[in-house]
């Protein structure tokens, strides 16, 4: 089988590689899908603080169980399956808490331990999620991402009722605000600098989109949300400006969570958290209640992943996908590696 190996930044070699045998417990899963995300493009450009090389990448994916080793008893050979690409230790105090998401020594697939870019996969039967016969295998691979979104609506709270302000119209921004929506909220507003991707956010139906080029905030807020503003905030582009914006538009007392992941380090008006009683609540990854609500909220279609998908690569040309989201920048949402 092949299996895609980045050997240094910006380069993929394909290693023609033994099928794995199937140990107890674990499962042979032949992979279909693979999602490109930001993540992987700090890898790709040797800018990601925990990942070296070789590195086999691949996390948000969808695959067909093949073959399931002895004591597997929920899978069976043709189950639509994906990913959790989480690997921890169990020990430490996370673990013991149950936030295994956050734990000391977390690994995760495609960047600190192996990851899915190949033929076939051999995976604990504990990480394996199924994936219900509504979802395709295209949107099988967005579940991943989805799970960040509902991880972070999760963190902040209880937002029924509430209107959630949206920081930034990528793939995790769109689906934050997707699932602030499917998770109760009264309204959402996004806002991103680039008309495609307001347009993306139109097509997924989230209320109020707007473009902060082109339309003041301040104003789109009082406009959308009345003069009590937004009950909640997410930043989810990780950049300076959308920071400084959350921060001075957040209204006293409410909470902004902090999504996006930062390559500057910011600097935050701490002066006005303090005198606004603003809470800063950080979110990562996701748990297995993530997978799941994503999962029940794609099935039920009250988050709709179909608008992100810009384009397929075949497997051979996974390197191309990483040029083809260079060169379209904003243009380029989520991209799908097609491995059969
Ligand atoms: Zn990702
Ligand atoms: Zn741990």
């Amino acid at each position: 089988m092949l299996r895609a190996i980045m050997t240094k930044p910006g380069k993929i070699i394909f290693e023609d590689v033994q099928v794995p045998l199937v140990e107890d417990n674990k499962v042979l899963v032949k992979m279909a899908r693979i999602g490109v995300c930001g993540s992987d493009m700090h890898v790709y450009h040797g800018k990601h603080p925990y990942t070296s090389y070789p590195v086999v990448q691949g996390h948000e994916v969808t695959a067909v169980v093949e073959k399931c080793g002895a004591g597997v008893v929920d899978f069976a050979p043709g189950d639509k399956v994906t990913v959790q690409p989480q690997v921890f230790c169990g020990k430490c105090a996370m673990c013991r808490e149950g936030d295994y998401h956050i734990c000391e020594n977390l690994k995760v697939m495609g960047f600190q331990t192996e990851g899915m870019a190949a033929e076939y996969f051999q995976v604990d039967q504990s990480k394996l999620v199924h994936i219900p016969d509504e979802l395709d295998l295209d949107s099988g691979a967005l579940i991943e991402p989805v799970a960040v979104g509902i991880h972070a609506v999760r963190r902040l709270g209880n937002v029924k009722g509430k209107k959630v302000l949206v920081f930034g119209a990528g793939p995790i921004g769109n689906l934050t605000a997707q699932s602030a929506k499917a998770m109760g909220a009264e309204s959402v507003m996004i806002t991103d600098l680039s008309d495609f991707r307001i347009q993306k956010a139109v097509e997924c139906g989230i209320d109020f989109c707007v473009n902060t080029a082109k339309e003041d905030l301040k104003e789109a807020v009082l406009k959308n949300f009345g003069k009590d503003g937004a009950d909640a905030i997410f930043e989810c582009i990780g950049i300076q400006p959308t920071m400084d914006q959350a921060v001075s538009i957040a209204r006293k007392g409410t909470t902004i969570m902090v999504v996006g992941v930062f390559g500057d380090i910011p600097r935050v008006d701490l002066g006005l958290v303090q005198d606004r009683e603003l809470t800063l609540r950080g979110t990562l990854m996701y748990k297995r209640e993530d997978f799941d609500d994503a999962i029940r909220f794609m099935a039920d279609k009250k988050i709709v992943v179909t608008p992100l998908i810009s384009r397929h690569f075949a497997f051979k040309d996974y390197l191309k996908a990483y040029e083809f989201i260079e060169e379209s920048k904003d243009l380029a949402m989520k991209i799908l590696i097609d491995i059969f």
